[in-house]
C-alpha cells in the first residue's frame, strides 16, 4: 500500500494491523464489519489507499471502489434475509464523517428496525 497514514485506523485495517471481519477484499479495495453496526451486516467498504474524501480519489479508484460496493451489496443480499438497505458516504466532519479515510457503509434495512430516515427536504428555488 502506497501511501498509508500512520493514524489513520482504515490504513491498520488493511495492514492487518488491527483486526476486521473481513467481507471480501481485491487489489484496490476492502470491505469489513462495522464494529458498531446500525444493523446486522452493517459492512464498510473502502479504498486501500489512503483517501480522506471522494474529490481526492482518482476517477479510476472510486470506480474500482464503487464497484466493489456494488459486489459487496449482493453478497450481503446473497447472505442475509435483508432485501433493502441504505448506502451512505460521509465526506467531512459537517457531513457526519468520523473516520477520515474514504468509506461506503451499506446499513441493511428491515420493518420497524427504528433507523429511520431523517431528510428535511425545502423545494427548490428554481431562478
Ligand atoms: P463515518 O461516521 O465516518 O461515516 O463512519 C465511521 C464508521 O466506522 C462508524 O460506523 C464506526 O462504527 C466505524 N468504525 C470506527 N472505527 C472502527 C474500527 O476500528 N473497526 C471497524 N470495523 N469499524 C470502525
Ligand atoms: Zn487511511
Amino acid at each position: 500500500m502506497p501511501n498509508p497514514d500512520p493514524d489513520c485506523i482504515f490504513c491498520k485495517i488493511v495492514a492487518g494491523q488491527i483486526p476486521a471481519h473481513k467481507i471480501l477484499e481485491d487489489e484496490h479495495t476492502l470491505a469489513f464489519l462495522d464494529v458498531n453496526p446500525l444493523a446486522h451486516a452493517h459492512t464498510l467498504v473502502i479504498p486501500k489507499q489512503h483517501y480522506v474524501t471522494i474529490d481526492q480519489m482518482p476517477p479510476d479508484e472510486f470506480t474500482a471502489l464503487t464497484a466493489s460496493v456494488h459486489k459487496t451489496a449482493l453478497a450481503i443480499l446473497k447472505a442475509t434475509p435483508t432485501t433493502e438497505y441504505n448506502i451512505l458516504q460521509n465526506n467531512g466532519p459537517t457531513a457526519g464523517q468520523a473516520v477520515f479515510h474514504v468509506h461506503f457503509h451499506i446499513i441493511p434495512r428491515s420493518p420497524n428496525d427504528n433507523l429511520g430516515y431523517r431528510w428535511n427536504p425545502t423545494p427548490l428555488n428554481h431562478d
